[in-house]
């Protein structure tokens, strides 16, 4: 009998349900997407009843295949949009608002007051994250004090709090099971990730009842049981999606690193058991426990990654779809332009919201194919910015570099990424890693499969070897840097 395991991939935009068999391949992938809420300028919302809805219309769909039903699914995995925030009632399993979206700014005067009260270093140390309206946190508050009642019943412990992996938990168990896992938690900014409990001064500071909170579990562990038309379906793994692509990529070991180059770009280095000082500004997260052991990673992201592509498409209009960048930019000589895509300010290692986009090295012969190339290059440039940053502050050089994400289907920029580096990059033959991790931790977590037969899973597409001397990357860096720095604080602060 065919035995397989399915991952559970609820994204930003939509739900997916994944298929693999018990040798990791991938048979089936069904999706549906879901409403943006907008209700004001910088607000994002999700009806979180439509997430279920779509994530469980996807599984089913999956369920329904033939050779499915003939065979045993093993376990579900879940990945998941991180940070974004649900709060329901315990009894009726009602959301007593719309989820907040990890995008959503509404509670930056939240943070604004956290900061106020002098928790910075404090949160840093940690939560491992900087205070910013993206984590979980503020936004916990902001629908308790807005939601008429809600925190008196909060108190009363009626109401459930739960990023999406433990609201779809609670779906899928009907009710049984309120649980996160630490990769999850981590994300938060009341999770304290050096004691590995819930934080008491960040819960007071935002006055969050305990009761509301999810129990913290093992990445790959027993979660609860999916009743399906086909048996009973125990749910072995939840993680974030970023964490998860780590694992897909099977960086298991201190000092390997990923890099998923999407709408932005998400870079995580695995950094063991430790948790890394980075006077560089970037985040300290937990990749994952397993078995008892937590390993810990270092996070940063480029803003404007794949988006500068959409850029050139949608804004100039100067190409017709992304794919295109590629052959143009690989047809194109080097006239040494460079873009700086900084449309909504500088993060790591710059952290500058006042800096905006610009383009160097502008001649009378620089035509349009020109801009392409370098957009294009900015993606490699940034994320260098971010690679030097995590090599800088802990100490490791990289020796290879894994991929995934859209862009990373894009061979100009992948070459040029290994050239600009001076590392190896190794592009998998499966670029859909965060929805692979998933499927891994829940195939780890029945037992299926250890960490060493997963290493040997994961299968190579191409690898792009570094090219180019020395000399080259040091005049390309020192172009680049100039081009940052001149637009650094362009505008007024308000
Ligand atoms: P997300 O998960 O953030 O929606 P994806 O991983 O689906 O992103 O990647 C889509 C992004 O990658 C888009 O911003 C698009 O412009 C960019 N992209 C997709 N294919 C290519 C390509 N071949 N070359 C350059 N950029 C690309």
């Amino acid at each position: 009998m065919s035995k397989f395991i399915i991952a559970l991939d609820q994204g930003t935009t939509s739900s997916r349900a994944v298929l693999f068999d018990d040798k990791g391949m991938c048979l089936a992938i069904k999706q549906k997407e879901f409403r943006q809420i907008f209700p004001q300028q910088a607000w994002v919302e999700h009806d979180p009843k439509e997430i279920w809805e779509t994530q469980e219309a996807v599984l089913n769909e999956i369920l329904e295949l033939p050779e499915v039903k003939q065979g045993k699914v093993l376990s579900i995995g879940v990945t998941n949009q991180r940070e974004t925030t649900v709060i329901w009632n315990r009894l009726t399993g009602e959301p007593i608002h719309n989820a907040l979206v990890w995008q959503d700014k509404r509670t930056a005067p939240i943070c604004e007051d956290l900061r106020k009260q002098g928790l910075v270093d404090y949160c840093k140390k940690n939560t491992g994250l900087v205070i910013d309206s993206y984590f979980s946190g503020t936004k916990i508050k902001w629908i308790l004090d807005h939601v008429e009642g809600s925190r008196e019943k909060a108190e009363k412990g009626e109401l459930c709090f739960g990023t999406i992996d433990t609201w779809l938990l609670w779906n899928l168990t009907k009710g049984g099971a309120h649980a996160t896992d630490y990769s999850n938690a981590s994300r938060t900014l009341i999770y304290n990730i050096i004691d590995l409990a819930w934080d008491e001064k960040m819960l007071e500071a935002l006055q969050i009842p305990k009761s509301i909170l999810p129990e913290v579990k093992d990445s790959a562990s027993y979660f609860g049981t999916y009743e399906s038309s086909v048996g009973s379906i125990p749910i072995c793994a939840m993680v974030g999606d970023q964490q998860s692509a780590l694992f897909g990529q099977a960086c298991f070991e201190k000092g390997m690193a990923k890099n998923t180059y999407g709408t932005g770009c998400f870079l995580l280095m695995n950094t063991g058991l430790e948790i890394q000082d980075s006077p560089s500004g970037l985040l300290n997260t937990i990749a994952w426990g397993l078995d008892g052991t937590i390993t810990y990673a270092l996070e940063g992201s480029v803003f404007v990654a794949g988006a500068a592509v959409q850029w050139l498409r949608d804004g100039l209009q100067i190409i017709e779809n992304a794919e295109e960048s590629d052959t143009i930019a690989n047809s194109t000589e080097d006239k040494d332009v460079y873009v700086v895509p900084a449309f909504a300010g500088l993060g790591t290692p710059y952290w500058d919201m006042y800096s905006r986009g610009a383009i160097f090295g502008l001649t009378r012969d620089t035509g349009k194919n020109h801009l392409i190339k370098a957009t294009l290059e900015s993606l490699a440039y940034q994320s260098k910015d971010v690679l030097d940053a995590m090599q800088k502050d802990s100490g490791i050089q990289l020796q290879k570099l894994q991929v995934d994400g859209g862009a990373c289907a894009n061979d100009y920029l992948m070459q040029f990424q290994a050239d600009v580096l001076g590392v190896r990059i190794e592009r998998p033959e499966m670029i859909e890693s965060t929805a692979i991790g998933a499927a891994y931790l829940a195939g780890y977590g029945v037992g299926l499969w250890s960490l060493d037969e997963i290493n040997q899973k994961r299968k190579i597409n191409q690898v792009f070897e570094v090219q180019r001397s020395d000399q080259w990357r040091a005049h390309k860096s020192k172009r680049w840097n100039e081009a940052v720095k001149r637009t650094l604080n362009w505008i007024e602060p308000l």
